[in-house]
C-alpha cells in the first residue's frame, strides 16, 4: 500500500514556448493533500506504523502537516498537530477536515515546535517537515515514475523550502542512472538560504524568512540539501515574490490547476526564461502543488 499516488507526467506547451525547450510538469499539485509532501511523510508514516507508533505528532500548519494528518486518517492513527497562532483559519479547517487535533500554541513556529516536542512519548513518532532520510526516500518515487515514463530529463526545476525535495529529486535521480542532471534550485529572495550555504561554502543559517511563499519559509536548509549542492551540478536561481504570485495566476489559466507562491517560484523561472535552456533538452519541473492558496488570496498578494 502507498498513501501517495502515481501523479501524471504531462509536456506543457506554455511552458515549453517560453524556455525554448521540452518542459514535463510531474503534476504533485494532484497528490492527496495538495502537495508532493505525503510521498515522503505517507512513506515515514508508513514505516512508523508498521513499527508500531500509536500517534503521529507534526508541527508544520502547512503541507507537511496536512500530509501527515492525511496519512493518520488513512492508517487509522491519531494525529496531532501543533501550530503557532499565525496560521491561517484555513489551515488549521484543512488539517480539522482530515480529522487531526490542532492545538494553536505560541507565536512563530519556534514555540509551536518545542511544544509539539515535549508531547512525544516512546508511542509517538514525531514527523519532520524536511530533515528525514525516510521522507527522501519517499519524494525519490516521483522520478522513478518520471523515468518509468520515458522521460530521462536533461535537467530538473524545483523549489527549496527546508531542502527535502531536494534530497530526495536527488535520491531519485541518482537511483535512476542520472548522477550529472543539473537541478534549477528556485528560491524566492525573501527565502533563498539554499543560496545563503552555497555562497558562504558551508550550511548557514539567514537571519531571517520573508514574503509570500510561506511554505519556503526555512532559515536553514538540511545538511543534506547543502550536500547535495557540492556533490552534483545545482543552480540556485531567486525570484521575486511578485514574480512567484503571477506564475501562479498564468499556470492557472494555462493549466487550471491552483499552486501555492512555493510552487509559483520553479514555474517563475521558466515563465519568466531566467536560464537558457538547450532547445533540445528534456526539462522536468516538479509542480509541487500547495493546498494554503486560494485564488483570493493570490489577488490579495499581488497588491
Ligand atoms: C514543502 C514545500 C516546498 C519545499 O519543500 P522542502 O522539502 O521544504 O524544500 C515547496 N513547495 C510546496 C508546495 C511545499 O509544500
Amino acid at each position: 500500500m502507498s498513501l501517495s499516488i502515481k501523479t501524471p507526467l504531462l509536456h506543457s506547451l506554455p511552458l515549453s514556448q517560453c524556455v525554448g525547450a521540452k518542459v514535463w510538469m510531474k503534476m504533485e499539485a494532484m497528490q492527496p493533500g495538495g502537495s508532493f509532501k505525503i510521498r515522503g511523510v505517507g512513506f515515514a508514516c508508513e514505516q512508523h506504523h508498521a513499527q508500531g507508533a500509536q500517534r503521529f505528532i507534526s508541527s508544520s500548519g502547512g503541507n507537511a502537516g496536512l500530509a501527515v494528518a492525511y496519512a493518520g486518517r488513512r492508517l487509522g492513527v491519531p494525529v496531532i498537530v501543533v501550530v503557532p497562532e499565525t496560521t491561517t483559519a484555513r489551515a488549521r479547517s484543512l488539517l480539522g477536515l482530515e480529522g487531526a487535533e490542532v492545538i494553536v500554541h505560541g507565536k512563530s513556529w519556534f514555540e509551536a515546535n518545542e511544544l509539539a516536542r515535549s508531547l512525544q512519548t516512546a508511542a509517538d513518532a514525531f514527523i519532520h517537515p524536511f530533515d528525514d532520510p525516510l521522507l527522501w526516500q519517499g519524494h525519490a518515487s516521483m522520478i522513478d515514475e518520471v523515468v518509468a515514463d520515458g522521460v530521462r530529463p536533461d535537467a530538473v526545476v524545483l523549489s527549496v523550502g527546508g531542502g527535502g525535495l531536494l534530497a530526495g529529486v536527488d535520491e531519485g535521480l541518482r537511483r535512476n542512472g542520472l548522477d550529472s542532471v543539473p537541478v534549477y534550485a528556485v528560491e524566492t529572495q525573501g527565502t533563498a538560504s539554499l543560496q545563503a550555504s552555497i555562497n558562504a561554502g558551508q550550511l548557514v543559517e539567514i537571519p531571517a524568512v520573508s514574503g509570500v511563499a510561506t511554505s519556503l519559509a526555512a532559515r536553514q536548509v538540511c545538511r543534506r540539501a547543502y550536500e547535495v549542492s557540492r556533490e552534483r551540478p545545482v543552480i540556485p536561481v531567486q525570484v521575486t515574490d511578485q514574480e512567484a504570485v503571477e506564475a501562479c495566476l498564468a499556470y492557472l489559466d494555462d493549466h487550471r490547476t491552483l499552486v501555492e507562491p512555493a510552487c509559483g517560484a520553479s514555474l517563475a523561472m521558466l515563465y519568466g526564461n531566467k536560464t537558457p535552456l538547450d532547445e533540445r533538452s528534456n526539462v522536468l519541473v516538479i509542480v509541487c502543488g500547495g493546498s494554503t492558496a486560494t485564488i483570493e488570496s493570490l489577488l490579495a498578494m499581488r497588491g
